[in-house]
């Protein structure tokens, strides 16, 4: 691939701790010679002494701008963590997209474009291209362990869930999960998705082991889950050997679930969307999920929408109006897969 044309204000291999900023150009009406400017932090202690040079661990958030959890947990350990708590490297990256984050919007308000639709990007590309080349030609290859942290956004609220693929590769898939079971969330998913465009795909083409997050959402923050996002953390660079520190378990074990592509609830009819579950809930087979008002006329009966299979309330659509098309609920069920 080309070489990308980032500007970066620090030297991503330099041993020690460095605060710096990834710069690409952005000559517009409001700033003409103007640079968009994505904080990096980068922790490196990886002479090897004797123990051998530590793994890479990558992590991610503002991948979408209006998913908070990953990046407050991601602020806090870029104040937090010094090189010598360190075996190995962490990059923090904590605002991928980071005119979505400034503007508190999913996609870039730049260019529309959704960061995780943008991979492998192109050097040449609009920004948000700009950048996931910059992920996939530079940082990538650094990286043993991608850690992406996503959560629900604006629009969709989930129980605070570790993600993972099924992957061909055995061993990819094996390490895969050990590390999701490390990382401790409430639940762990794992899905069969189809990752082209995506970040998640990127990497794990590439080899390296790579878990997502879907942490809450809303649009905004709870002090719960963003301890849930740190723990996560914690323990994925204690599995992997970058922090010499025992793992955090939670109180409740982690468990590993699916999501069957028929149990996505779409809505279709416009409406006021009153949830008949709450998040967590456990529900049968076509027990009533949710239903729409249509706040025209008093007269027509709400349109109820049914549990397609038994299993809990994983995500739900957030804001009262409701459009055709809108996720309104999935409903996950327990995987067979416990590591
Ligand atoms: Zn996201």
């Amino acid at each position: 691939m080309r070489k990308s044309r980032a500007n970066i204000t620090i030297d991503l291999d330099a041993k020690g701790k460095h605060h710096g900023h990834i710069c690409f150009a952005k000559s517009v009406d409001d700033s003409a010679w103007g640079q968009i400017r994505l904080p990096v932090t980068v922790i490196r202690n990886d002479s090897g002494s004797g123990s051998g040079s530590g793994k890479t661990l990558l992590l991610v958030a503002g991948n979408h701008g209006d998913e908070y959890e990953g990046m407050v947990a991601q602020f806090k350990l870029a104040q937090k963590l010094q090189e010598d708590d360190v075996r190995g490297c962490v990059i923090i990256l904590p605002c991928l997209n980071f005119p979505a984050v400034a503007a508190g919007m999913r996609t870039s308000p730049l260019d529309g474009g959704n960061m995780n639709r943008a991979f492998d990007g192109d050097a040449g590309g609009n920004w948000t291209q700009q950048i996931a080349h910059f992920v996939t030609t530079e940082l990538l290859p650094r990286a043993d362990i991608v850690l992406d942290m996503h959560s629900g956004g604006k629009t969709l609220d989930f129980i605070p869930s570790a993600v993972m693929h099924r992957l061909e590769d055995e061993k990819q898939m094996r390490e895969t999960a050990a590390a999701l079971k490390a990382f401790a969330a409430p639940v762990s998913m794992v899905l069969e998705e189809d990752t082209s465009g995506m970040l998640d795909g990127a990497a794990e083409r590439r080899g390296k082991i790579f878990i997502s997050t879907e942490l809450g959402g809303r649009g905004s923050v709870v002090a719960e889950r963003v301890a849930i996002a740190e723990n996560g953390i914690h323990n994925v660079m204690a599995h992997f050997g970058i922090i010499d520190a025992p793992l955090q378990k939670s109180e409740t074990p982690t468990r590993f679930m699916d999501t069957p592509a028929e149990n996505f609830i779409r809505a279709t009819r416009s409406g006021i969307y009153e949830p008949l579950a709450d998040l967590g809930d456990t529900i049968a087979e076509g027990d009533p999920v949710g239903q729409i008002w249509d706040f025209h006329n008093l007269c027509t009966a709400p349109e109820i929408y049914a549990a397609p299979s038994d299993g809990i309330i994983y995500a739900r659509h957030v804001p009262g109006l409701i459009a055709p098309g809108d996720c309104m609920a999935l409903v996950a069920v327990a995987s067979e897969m416990q590591e």
